[in-house]
């Protein structure tokens, strides 16, 4: 009973947090797409651990014969079928994506900016989403930055070019070695500067660029919540820190938001 009370109590402070604060930002990573069992990379039945890392120069590789990269891909495509890609359409977003895009729709969250690479946050709903590592849904423009959804592209010549722009078409999906695309990183860079309240969920310790979000946040001043199963690096930093799957705490969050909209 008297945990009950206290995690009653965390959810209320929460709910007061996000809606007070004037530009609350999310964070989400892998956590939120293992529980709509997208395959890991790395791990036990990570597709890295079954074919192997990929290089660290892949963008470097990619770009010094765009052609050859393509016929791998291609050729691998042929060798280890779809299963990849598979797993990626076939997945569908959990309670907590579906939780946070809610919450962009209330007028709570004002942006996302996420990790993951598999399309479930607009899936789901979100609209303001920025993927810091691309979105395996899309091809992406390397002259224009435009992105296609991939059917929409042939690869019928190889590499593929942008029918804006002439320019070498690849996934979206950021290989090692490959800078972040200019405008992601330049709405990540504006939504910091706006910020005065970070919702993480499932990330453990981040990624440059997004390791540095959160420290910019708190320096200003503003507040830092962490949703996640296991204490984090970021974990002695944050304000308010959740214990728990996502798909279970921010459903659970969204009802105590809308109580106090309602008041
Ligand atoms: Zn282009």
């Amino acid at each position: 009973m008297a945990e009950e009370t206290t995690l009653e109590k965390a959810f209320e402070v929460t709910a007061d947090v996000l809606c007070e604060a004037k530009h609350v930002v999310v964070l989400t990573g892998a956590g939120i797409s293992v529980e709509s069992g997208i395959r890991p990379f790395r791990g036990p039945g990570g597709l890295w651990t079954e074919r192997g890392e990929p290089p660290m120069d892949g963008f470097q590789r990619f770009m010094a014969d765009p052609k050859k990269a393509w016929e791998d891909i291609v050729q691998r495509r042929t060798q280890y079928g779809d299963d990849f890609t598979r797993s990626f359409r076939e997945a569908k977003p959990n309670p907590g994506h579906y939780a946070l895009a809610e919450l962009e729709e209330l007028g709570i969250v004002k942006y996302l900016i996420t990790q993951n690479v598999d399309n479930l946050h607009r899936a789901a709903g979100s609209k303001n989403v920025a993927e810091i590592h691309g979105n395996m849904a899309l091809l992406r423009c390397l002259g224009c930055n435009a992105r296609y959804p991939r059917d929409q592209i042939t690869l019928e010549t190889l590499p593929p070019r942008c029918p804006k722009c002439n320019g070498v078409i690849k996934s979206d999906g950021v290989m090692f070695g490959e800078p972040i695309p200019s405008d992601v990183l330049d709405i990540c860079q504006r939504e910091t500067a706006r910020c005065d309240c970070i919702l993480s969920v499932g990330t453990s310790a981040f990624v440059y660029p997004a390791a540095g979000f959160p420290q910019t946040v708190k320096r200003k001043g503003g507040a830092l919540i962490e949703v996640n199963l296991y204490e984090t690096p970021m974990t002695p930093m944050c304000d308010i820190s959740l214990r728990g799957q996502s798909g279970e705490i921010l459903p659970e969050l969204v009802k105590y938001v809308k109580a106090k909209l309602k008041r």
